[in-house]
C-alpha cells in the first residue's frame, strides 16, 4: 500500500498534563481524518504532527489507540516559546480572523510571522527527512501554509497535496496580508489544492491573478472537495445504548418543549451573538411561541485565556441572560446555555431531540455539526437544519433552510418557518440530505482528493523535462544523422518582454544558431510569428544564413536566393477590414493595448494593459471574432496576452509539412521547439508523421502535444549547446 504522509498542526491525540494521559484531539478535522478507513481510501497513513517540548513526544509517537489502529503518529517537537509565537501571533491573531473577514480582530505581527516561518521549516525539514520518493505529502490547513513551498524546494518531484479547512477570502481581504506573496508562491507549488467550496476556490484564483501578475503556467490541479464526516460511526453512535440512555434522561425535562439546537465553538466567527439576537427577535415577534420554544446552546471553551474571547464569552452570557430576564417564566428558561464540552453520545442525543439546528455562522469553512445532525435523525420524525449561507456545509446541505445570519429579522421568520416545516417535507428532504451523506463519508473525501493526486503523477511519466544535464536521451542518437531544426523566436529563443519590437537574440544564441546550422547534416530554421522586416532585421541584418518563416508560416525567406515567398495561394484578406474595425474598438477601450498587422494575421497585444480587465475583455473579445468570422478562412487564437486572427494558411502545422516535402533526401529526425499555442500546430503536424523521427519539445509545461518539455526559455541555450555537441560527436 502506498504510504501518505497527512501533515498538520496537531496530532489526532492531545496530551493532557494535568491527568497525565492522551485523549483524542477536539476539532473538525481530527475528528475527520479520524474516521478514515485507511483500507478503504487504500492507503498506509502516517501522521506527523506538531508537541512543543514541554510534551512527553516519545510517548506519543508509540501511541495507536483503537481508531488510530492504522495511523502511526511522528511528533515534531517545537519549543514551546516558538510555538507560542507561531500560534497565537501570527496563525490566531492574523491568519484566522482575516480569512474569516473579520478584519478588526487582525493583529499584524512581524515575531509571529518569524515563528511561522520557523515552525513551517521545522515541520519541512522533518517530511524531507521521512518522506522516500513514492510516497505522497498531504497537508493540512492554514497553520503550514509555506510547508509545500519549502518541502518542493528540496524535492520537486515529490508528490505534494494541500487542503484548506477554512474560508479562501475574496482576494480584496486577501491582498492585505503583508506576506501575501510568500503564501501564494508557496500553494503554487503544490501538486493539487482542495477547497471546501467552489466560492474559495475563486477567490483563491483571482487573489493568484492579482497579486502574482498571472496564473501558473504549469498545470496545478485545483479542485473543490467539501469535507464529510464518518457516517458510520454517526449512525452506530445514534443507536447506542449510552445514546439512548441520554435521549430517555433529556426527554424527562423536555415532554412538549420544541427544542432550537446550538453546538458551536466559542469563537467570534459562529455568529452567537447574532443567533441570540435573531431569537430575541423571535420571541418578540411571535409571542405566541413562548414558553413553548427553547433555545438549547451549548459552547464549548476555546482559547478562554485570550482576552477577545473572553469579552465574547462575557457577552454571550449577558445577552442570555438579559432574554432569559426579559421573556422567562418561573415555568420556562428560553435560552439553556451550556458552558461546557458534551459527550459523543450526549450530543448525538440532543442532536436526536432538537427540532431544529440553528448555525448561524458569520464565516465557516465547512461546519461539520450540520452535517453529524443530519446523519443523527430519526427518519420517521426528523428536523430541520436553519444553516448559514456563510458556511461551507450550504453547499452539501441542499435541503437545509438558509440563512444570512445578519439579517436577524428575517432569520427570525425563517426559525418559526422550521419549526413548523411539514413532516412530509421534513422527512423528503432529510432523507435525500442523509442518503447523500451515507454515499460521500470522510473515507469518500479522502480517496477521491488521493486519486486526484496520484492520477497526474502517472501522467506525467510520458512527459519527459530536459535533464538538469541539458540532454535528452535520445539526443545521443543524433550523430550522422540528417537533422531539420524548426524553431520558433518568441519565448524560445528569446525571452518575452515588454515590448516585443525591442526583443533582440542573444550573442551566445546569435553564436549557437550559427555553429548549428553550419553543420552540413543539419538544417536550421525560423518558424516565426513575426513579419517579415522583424525577422530580417534580427537574422538577415546579423549575418544569420538560416531559412525564416514569417507569419506563422506564411512568408518563406531562402537565404541563397536572398528573398521572401508567399506561400499562401490566391491571397485572400477580405476579411481584414473586419478584423481591423473590431480590434479598433477593443483598442481605445483598453489601455496600453495595439494591434499589429503582420499581413497574412492581425494581432492584439494586450501585455501591457490593466491585467483582469484586459483579460477580460480578451474573452469577450475572442468569442466575438470567433462568430463574426465563422465562414471566413481565417482561425482565431488566444495566446499569451495576445489574440490573433491569422490565414488559415498561415499555419506552422501547414509550413513544416511543405517544408519536410520539398526536402529530397528526407531528413531523418526533426527537432521541433516552440512555447506558444501556434507551435502546437507545428508539433501536431510532426507528432503524425511516420517517414521521419520526430522530437518535438514545449518550451513551458502547459499541456502540450510535444512528448518533451524545457521548463523554461532561460535553459533553452543549454539545451542548444548539448545539441550541437551531440551532432559533432
Ligand atoms: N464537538 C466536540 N465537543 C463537543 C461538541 C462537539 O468536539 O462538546 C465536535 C463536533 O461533533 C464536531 C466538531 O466538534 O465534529 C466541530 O466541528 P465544526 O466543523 O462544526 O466546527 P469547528 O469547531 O471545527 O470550527
Amino acid at each position: 500500500m502506498s504510504r501518505c504522509l497527512l501533515v498538520s498542526n496537531r496530532l489526532p491525540v492531545a496530551f493532557d498534563p494535568k491527568r497525565n494521559e492522551f485523549t483524542p484531539s477536539a476539532g473538525g478535522l481530527a475528528s475527520a481524518i479520524r474516521g478514515l478507513d485507511a483500507a478503504k481510501v487504500g492507503f498506509a497513513f502516517e501522521w506527523f504532527g506538531i508537541v512543543t517540548d514541554d510534551i512527553a513526544a516519545a510517548s506519543i509517537a508509540e501511541l495507536r489507540g483503537e481508531r488510530q489502529a492504522q495511523m502511526l503518529c511522528h511528533p515534531v517537537v517545537v519549543p514551546k516559546r516558538t510555538y507560542d509565537e507561531y500560534y497565537n501571533l501570527y496563525c490566531n491573531n492574523v491568519l484566522w480572523p482575516l480569512f474569516h473577514y473579520e478584519r478588526s480582530m487582525v493583529r499584524h505581527n512581524q515575531d509571529g510571522w518569524l515563528a511561522y516561518c520557523e515552525v513551517n521549516r521545522l515541520m519541512a525539514e522533518t517530511i524531507l527527512t521521512q518522506a522516500k520518493d513514492d510516497d505522497i505529502v498531504w497537508v493540512h490547513d492554514f497553520q503550514l501554509l509555506l510547508v509545500p513551498g519549502l518541502v518542493k524546494e528540496h524535492r520537486p518531484e515529490l508528490r505534494v497535496g494541500f487542503f484548506l479547512h477554512i474560508p479562501f477570502p475574496s482576494s480584496e481581504i486577501f491582498r492585505e496580508l503583508p506576506q501575501r506573496k510568500e503564501i501564494l508562491q508557496s500553494l503554487l507549488r503544490c501538486d493539487q489544492i482542495g477547497f471546501h467550496d467552489l466560492s474559495y476556490l475563486n477567490h483563491f484564483r483571482s487573489s493568484v491573478q492579482r497579486i502574482l501578475g498571472e496564473l501558473p503556467t504549469e498545470e496545478v490541479n485545483w479542485g473543490v472537495y467539501p469535507i464529510s464526516i464518518d457516517v458510520d460511526h454517526f449512525l452506530r453512535l445514534a443507536r447506542s445504548e449510552e445514546t439512548r440512555h441520554f435521549v430517555k434522561k433529556y426527554l424527562e425535562n423536555k415532554k412538549d418543549m420544541r427544542w432550537v439546537l446550538g453546538i458551536d465553538r466559542l469563537d467570534y466567527i459562529k455568529g452567537l451573538l447574532l443567533k441570540l439576537s435573531a431569537f430575541k427577535a423571535f420571541l418578540k415577534k411571535f409571542p405566541g411561541e413562548r414558553e413553548r420554544v427553547q433555545l438549547v446552546q451549548v459552547v464549548i471553551p476555546s482559547r478562554i485565556d485570550v482576552p477577545e474571547y473572553k469579552g465574547l464569552k462575557a457577552k454571550i452570557e449577558q445577552l442570555a441572560s438579559s432574554i432569559n430576564g426579559e421573556f422567562g417564566t418561573p415555568a420556562w428558561t428560553p435560552v439553556q446555555y451550556l458552558y461546557h464540552s458534551v459527550s459523543e453520545a450526549e450530543l448525538s442525543a440532543l442532536y436526536q431531540l432538537s427540532e431544529v439546528l440553528h448555525v448561524g455562522s458569520r464565516r465557516d469553512g465547512m461546519n461539520l455539526v450540520s452535517l453529524e445532525y443530519v446523519v443523527s435523525q430519526d427518519e420517521n420524525d426528523p428536523g430541520v437544519v436553519l444553516l448559514s449561507e456563510f458556511a461551507g456545509a450550504h453547499s452539501t446541505l441542499s435541503y437545509a433552510m438558509s440563512i444570512n445570519p445578519w439579517n436577524i429579522h428575517d432569520t427570525a421568520t425563517r426559525l418559526r418557518e422550521a419549526l413548523h416545516h411539514p413532516e412530509v417535507k421534513r422527512r423528503g428532504e432529510m432523507a435525500a440530505m442523509k442518503d447523500f451523506l451515507r454515499g460521500y463519508t470522510s473515507s469518500d473525501w479522502a480517496r477521491t482528493i488521493l486519486r486526484e493526486l496520484t492520477i497526474p503523477h502517472r501522467e506525467a511519466a510520458r512527459v519527459q523535462s530536459l535533464p538538469s544535464d541539458g540532454r535528452f536521451p535520445w539526443m545521443s542518437q543524433l550523430r550522422d544523422q540528417r537533422v531539420l531544426f524548426f524553431c520558433d523566436l518568441d519565448g524560445t529563443l528569446a525571452p518575452i518582454i515588454q515590448h516585443p519590437k525591442d526583443v533582440r537574440l542573444q550573442a551566445r544564441t546569435v553564436e549557437l544558431i550559427q555553429s548549428i546550422s553550419k553543420r552540413g547534416s543539419c538544417e536550421f530554421v525560423i518558424v516565426s510569428g513575426r513579419d517579415k522586416e522583424f525577422l530580417e532585421e534580427q537574422f538577415v541584418d546579423n549575418d544569420l544564413d538560416v531559412p525564416l518563416a514569417a507569419c506563422h508560416g506564411a512568408y518563406s525567406y531562402s537565404p541563397l536566393e536572398q528573398k521572401w515567398k508567399n506561400l499562401i495561394p490566391n491571397d485572400s484578406t477580405r476579411w481584414k477590414e473586419k478584423v481591423l474595425e473590431i480590434l479598433t474598438l477593443y483598442t481605445r477601450r483598453t489601455p496600453e493595448s495595439f494591434i499589429e498587422d503582420k499581413g497574412h494575421a492581425i494581432t492584439w497585444h494586450y501585455r501591457n494593459s490593466p491585467r483582469e480587465f484586459a483579460e477580460f475583455l480578451a474573452t469577450k473579445l475572442f468569442f466575438e471574432l470567433e462568430e463574426t468570422l465563422a465562414n471566413q478562412p481565417v482561425q482565431v487564437n488566444r495566446g499569451k496576452k495576445v489574440i490573433e486572427v491569422k490565414s488559415m494558411h498561415a499555419n506552422k502545422g501547414y509550413f513544416v509539412q511543405n517544408w519536410l516535402q520539398a526536402r529530397e533526401p528526407r531528413p531523418d529526425v526533426v527537432v521541433a521547439i516552440g512555447d506558444d499555442t501556434t507551435d502546437e500546430d507545428m508539433f501536431a503536424a510532426l507528432q503524425a508523421r511516420t517517414d521521419v523521427r520526430p522530437y518535438c519539445i514545449k518550451v513551458g509545461k502547459e499541456k502540450s502535444h510535444a512528448p518533451f518539455f524545457i521548463k523554461d526559455q532561460a535553459s533553452v541555450n543549454l539545451f542548444l549547446e548539448k545539441f550541437l555537441q551531440s551532432i559533432d560527436t
